[in-house]
């Protein structure tokens, strides 16, 4: 039989499955959900706590998964190893996956379009300053870039470097600022796309304009 797309074909399956009696829709909204709950609005959380709380952010960069769960409940890693890595003004990480796709799905998200790409993949490792600069991220020469390929056992978030004027921020609004690109190390938090706590609105404001 044949499918004209990926749709026809999953639509299909789900059929043969309801025939044999196999398909548990229950069992499938749960995973669904999962899915949905899946979003690197978890890994800001885990960022924005580990920028204001020191005594968190170490707990973080030993013990990664305990600590992300300590934040957001429960992280569902499956059999992985987790590992914060830690940007500073030496040291700037960015994930890859060359073998397929793979992220800390619980805490970053599902990979991106170009995540997924044979050109990210193959770049990154081959010139990560070019393929940064190409996502509008321009590293003096001296921060040393450091490529992580995620494995089948191990999977890699990164900690970016807490933005210069966000001393007063809530946790929160720090968080608002924590893409997924920047958990993948391809981007740097933007104070500019901050969500602002409304009772602090005007203040915020004059952070930004200062
Ligand atoms: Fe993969």
């Amino acid at each position: 039989m044949y499918f004209n797309n990926e749709k026809e074909r999953t639509l299909a399956l789900r059929d043969a499955l309801l025939a044999k009696g196999l398909h548990a829709q229950a069992e499938v909204d749960a995973t669904e959900q999962g899915f949905e709950s899946w979003t690197p609005d978890n890994g800001a959380a885990v960022v924005a706590r580990a920028w204001c709380d020191p005594d968190f952010r170490e707990r973080l960069l030993s013990n990664t998964l305990a600590a992300a769960n300590e934040v957001v409940q429960p992280v569902p890693f499956g059999d992985w190893d987790a590992v914060a890595l830690e940007n500073t003004h030496k040291v700037h990480n960015v994930l890859v996956c060359t073998l397929c796709s793979c992220t800390i799905k619980s805490l970053i998200g599902q990979p991106p379009v170009w995540y997924k790409s044979l050109a990210y993949r193959a770049r990154l490792v081959r010139e990560p300053r070019a393929v940064l600069r190409e996502f509008g991220l321009e590293l003096d020469r001296d921060v040393e870039i450091k490529v992580w390929d995620i494995t089948a056992e191990t999977g890699y978030m990164v900690i970016p470097q807490r933005p210069s004027g966000t001393e007063a921020w809530s946790e929160r609004e720090l968080a608002s600022i924590v893409t997924k690109k920047c958990l993948i190390g391809v981007a740097q938090p933007d104070v500019h796309s901050v969500v602002r706590d409304e009772r602090r609105a005007t203040s915020l404001s004059e952070v930004q304009h200062a």
